[in-house]
C-alpha cells in the first residue's frame, strides 16, 4: 500500500511533475524555491486558494462564507480572501489587527472567542469608526453570560451597539479528535441548548438595548468528515432557530480534508448541498452562512524540508531528520495527525523505505510522520515535502528551540512571491529587554 508514489490528489491543484521527475507548484519548481527562499518553506498554490474560495462562495452565496483565519493568516491571505468576497472570522484582537492591517474593513470581520477581553470587545465594537457608517465588526458571536456583561459595560460607557449572534452548543459530538470537537454539551464554547442557557441568552439579548440580535451560530468541531454530523447540526439549529425568526444562521466550519492516501473528504460543494438541503428541509428562512478554515487552505500548501541526518537502527527503524519539525507543524504531536511525504526530485518514484520523519527539536515527540515511506535512494541534502500543510501549520508555528519560523511563498503562473519572510536570529531577540 504505502510503497506507492504519493497520490497526486493530495497535491495543490497546479502541482505538476516536470520532465526531470521533480515537482512544481504554480509553475515554480520546488527545488528553485528552496534554493531561493531556504527551507523549511511553506509553498502555497495561490490559484488553489482562490478556487477554494470561489467554490465556497458558489456553494453558499456572496457574503455567506466567513473564512476562519486561525487556519492560516497573514496580510496576503487576508487580502486574498477579501478580494474573493469572503468575510473573515477573527478570534482574537491579534487576528483582527492583522486582518485590518491588511486593509480588510472592520465590517468584513466577524469576532469570535470564548474569552474575549474588554479590550477585544471594545475593539470589535468601535473598529472602523472613521470609515464606516456603522462602526464595529459585522457581528460578534457571543459565547457567555460574562461576555454579555462586558458588552453591557462597554455600551454603558458609550461604545456603539454591536450586532450579535448567539453561539449555541447543540449537543452534538462530531466524530473528530476530542481536542477539536466543540459541539458536545461538555464544552467551554457557547451556550448549551440542552440546559436552557441558549434560550436564556437569547431572552436576555432581546430585552437588552446594548446588543442587536441577528442570529444564532453553532460550530460542531474541526476536521469532521461525516456529513451526517453537519446535517444533524443543521437540523437541531433549524428547530431551535425557526421560532426565533432571525435573519441569520451560521453553521460554523469544520469540514475535514484528506491528509493521507487512505482518507477521503467531501468537497466544499458537497458540504454546501448537505447543509443547505438540511436547512431547506427543516424550513429555515434565515440566510445561512458557514465558516470554513481548513477546507479553504489545507491542501493548497506543501512544506518543503531538507534532509539532514538519516539514522538506520538495525531491526528497529530508520529516522529521517529534517530541518523543521514540531515548530512548523505541531499537529502530529497535538492530535497524532497523519501526513504523507515525498522526495521532491522523484515525485512519482515508489516509496519503498519505511521511515519515521522527525524534526530537529530536543524531544522524542518531535515527529512529523510516525510511519512514513520515502524512496530508498534518499540522500542527505535531498528535499522532502509534506502535502496538505496549509492549515494549522504556520498558524500554530512556534520558536521552540529558538528555531526561526519558516517563510511562506504564494506561487502562481510561474512566479513566486514571498508573503511571510523567514524569521532571523535578530527576530529571536527582538522582544528581549537587557
Ligand atoms: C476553528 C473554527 C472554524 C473553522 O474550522 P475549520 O475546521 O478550520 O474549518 C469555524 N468556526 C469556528 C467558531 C471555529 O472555532
Amino acid at each position: 500500500m504505502s510503497s506507492r508514489p504519493v497520490p497526486m490528489r493530495l497535491m495543490p491543484e497546479t502541482a505538476r511533475i516536470e520532465a526531470d521527475g521533480s515537482l512544481s507548484i504554480g509553475g515554480c519548481s520546488l527545488d528553485d524555491l528552496a534554493d531561493r527562499f531556504g527551507t523549511p518553506l511553506f509553498v502555497y498554490d495561490e490559484d488553489h486558494l482562490r478556487s477554494r474560495c470561489r467554490e465556497a462562495v458558489e456553494a453558499f452565496g456572496a457574503d455567506r462564507v466567513i473564512y476562519a483565519s486561525k487556519a492560516f493568516l497573514c496580510a496576503a491571505m487576508a487580502r486574498l480572501v477579501d478580494e474573493e468576497g469572503l468575510l473573515i472570522d477573527v478570534a482574537s484582537g491579534g487576528e483582527m489587527f492583522v486582518a485590518m492591517h491588511a486593509g480588510v474593513a472592520a465590517d468584513r470581520c466577524v469576532f469570535h472567542g470564548n474569552n474575549k477581553s474588554l479590550d477585544e470587545l471594545q475593539m470589535a465594537m468601535t473598529a472602523g469608526t472613521d470609515t464606516q457608517d456603522r462602526p464595529g465588526v459585522r457581528h460578534i458571536v457571543v459565547d457567555s453570560f460574562d461576555e454579555l456583561d462586558r458588552i453591557d459595560h462597554l455600551h454603558s460607557r458609550g461604545a456603539p451597539t454591536p450586532r450579535v449572534m448567539v453561539r449555541v452548543t447543540p449537543g452534538i459530538h462530531a466524530h473528530t479528535h476530542d481536542y477539536i470537537a466543540t459541539g458536545q454539551d461538555d464544552s467551554k464554547f457557547g451556550f448549551n441548548l440542552a440546559n436552557g442557557d441558549a434560550a436564556k441568552a437569547i431572552d436576555r439579548i432581546r430585552r437588552s438595548r446594548s446588543t442587536e440580535l441577528i442570529g444564532v451560530h453553532c460550530h460542531i468541531g474541526s476536521n469532521v468528515f461525516a456529513v451526517e454530523s453537519f446535517a444533524r447540526a443543521a437540523e437541531v439549529m433549524a428547530a431551535f432557530s425557526a421560532p426565533l425568526d432571525l435573519p441569520e444562521l451560521t453553521l460554523g466550519g469544520g469540514l475535514g480534508v484528506a491528509y493521507t492516501e487512505s482518507e477521503e473528504a467531501p468537497t466544499l460543494t458537497a458540504w454546501g448541498s448537505v447543509l443547505l438541503d438540511a436547512c431547506r428541509a427543516h424550513g429555515v428562512k434565515s440566510a445561512v452562512s458557514v465558516e470554513p478554515g481548513r477546507a479553504i487552505v489545507a491542501s493548497a500548501a506543501v512544506t518543503v524540508y531538507r534532509v539532514g541526518t538519516i539514522k538506520h537502527i538495525d531491526g528497529i527503524r530508520t529516522y529521517v531528520s529534517v530541518d523543521g519539525g514540531m515548530s512548523d507543524n505541531p499537529r502530529p504531536v497535538l492530535y497524532g495527525s497523519g501526513y504523507e511525504a515525498f522526495g521532491v526530485r522523484s515525485v512519482a518514484a515508489p516509496r519503498d523505505m519505511p521511515v519515521r520523519i522527525v524534526g530537529k527539536h530536543c524531544e522524542s515527540g518531535d515527529v512529523l510522520i510516525f510511519e512514513g515511506h520515502l524512496p530508498d535512494d534518499l540522500r542527505i541534502g535531498d528535499l522532502v515535502a509534506t502535502p496538505v500543510t496549509g492549515a494549522y501549520g504556520h498558524s500554530m508555528a512556534s520558536n521552540y528551540n529558538k528555531v526561526p519560523r519558516p517563510a511562506v511563498v504564494f506561487a502562481s503562473q510561474g512566479s513566486a512571491r514571498l508573503v511571510v519572510r523567514r524569521e532571523t536570529y535578530e527576530d529571536l531577540v527582538r522582544l528581549d529587554i537587557v
